[in-house]
């Protein structure tokens, strides 16, 4: 795949802190191995970030690092949309500046809760 620019640096990720306490989050599950909190500018009425504890700096990379964990996001994702009530959600995996990733630890999208169309642009 492409280079893609990378903050691997843990130190100043904004989701490392977040994970670990020194930023606020509004969460909504935790375990062992990822957590999910509400997107702080929400593009639905149900918008949650899925990211692993790991630092990686986007879903190839800690696919690569950690062979399960991608798989233990979507499931978490759909846990969370559907305690909700969400049946029916979009999941979005950002990778890389000009693709829309500002955060650059992996995390997985979920919104839900209005109707979308097809379109991705
Ligand atoms: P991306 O653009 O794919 O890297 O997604 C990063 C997301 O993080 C954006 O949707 C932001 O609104 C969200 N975000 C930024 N800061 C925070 C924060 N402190 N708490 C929760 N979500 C945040």
């Amino acid at each position: 795949m492409p280079e893609v620019s990378t903050d691997s640096d843990t130190a100043d990720c904004l989701f490392c802190r977040i994970i670990a306490g020194e930023i606020p989050g509004d969460f909504v599950h935790q375990d062992q191995r990822l957590v999910a909190f509400r997107d702080i500018a929400p593009k639905a009425p149900f918008h949650v970030l899925v990211a692993p504890r790991e630092h990686q700096p986007h879903a190839a990379a800690s696919a690569a690092a950690d062979p399960t964990i991608v798989g233990e996001l979507v499931t978490a994702a759909d846990v969370v949309a559907r305690a909700e009530g969400y049946d029916d959600y979009r999941l979005i995996f950002n990778t890389g500046a000009d693709a829309g990733q500002t955060v650059f630890h992996t995390h997985l999208h979920v919104l839900a809760g209005k109707l979308m169309g097809e379109g991705f642009a």
